[in-house]
């Protein structure tokens, strides 16, 4: 499985990284959402699982999403939003936008798995 970790923080995409690691995600790096976007385009097929954070520079996490969503509405790779930002406006925006879950961070390894997973489990159902 392929999981797409979007963060401008190095730092924090080799921390994610790490933990979707133990759940079988082989990560590829995105500093900004245009990369991310980019990634999307050699084919969507291929991704299952994508982390994007809210405050990235060139096209921030909620832009990238609603980009996508905008590329293909039937879009079903399970998209979660990692923010600093936990105000319930910004939580509603992003799933409004069509996130499958929401992360503050600091996080930890056990609550970024059970989100995951629980992404997951929405998609299957
Ligand atoms: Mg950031």
């Amino acid at each position: 499985m392929k999981a797409i970790v979007a963060d401008d923080s190095q730092v924090m995409r080799m921390i994610i990284e790490k933990i979707v690691k133990t759940l079988g995600y082989q990560a590829i790096h995105a500093g900004n959402g245009q990369e991310v976007l980019s990634v999307l385009e050699k084919g969507f097929k291929d991704i299952d699982l994508i982390l994007l954070d809210w405050n990235m520079p060139v096209m921030n996490g909620l832009e990238t999403l609603t980009r996508i969503k905008k590329i293909d509405p039937d879009c079903d790779i399970p998209i979660l939003m990692v923010s600093t930002e936990s105000e319930d406006d910004k939580v509603r925006q992003a799933m409004h936008a069509g996130a499958g879950g929401y992360i503050s961070k600091p996080f930890t390894a056990e609550t970024l798995g059970a989100v995951i997973r629980q992404v997951k489990e929405k998609r299957s159902v």
